[in-house]
């Protein structure tokens, strides 16, 4: 198997296990899926910059460029999701409405929601 078909291969079975993830709907499998991508985008990079090195060649090579660019990516997912797990409501203390806890203000009566302090 060729370098190139070994990592479709790979990547086919991580977009298998992101769509189980999704299918799951569950925050933390969702984070493992994007780890796991990281962790094979990241020992694809070093068989990639151990090919170029051998072959004396530049290592700012477009394939490890894009490959680094998904694992930036997939990094910020899981930041996104583990920020989106932490998003639960807060309550109006004013008039008791349930809003976003990255609001600062009620979106019903305008109240300010952070603490004061
Ligand atoms: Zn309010």
């Amino acid at each position: 198997m060729s370098f190139t078909e070994s990592f479709n291969a790979k990547m086919a079975d991580a977009a298998k296990l992101m769509k189980k993830g999704v299918d799951t709907c569950k925050v933390e499998s969702k984070v493992a899926e994007q780890q796991l991508k990281i962790k094979t985008l990241t020992k694809e990079i070093g068989n990639l910059a151990v090919i170029k090195l051998d072959n004396d060649e530049e290592l700012k090579c477009p394939e490890i460029i894009e490959r680094y660019d998904a694992i930036v990516e997939a990094r910020a997912k899981i930041d996104e999701l583990k920020a989106g797990k932490k998003n639960t409501k807060v309550i109006c203390p004013s008039c008791g409405e349930k809003c976003a806890n990255d609001m600062s203000y009620c979106g019903k009566c305008g109240a300010a929601l952070k603490d004061e302090a």
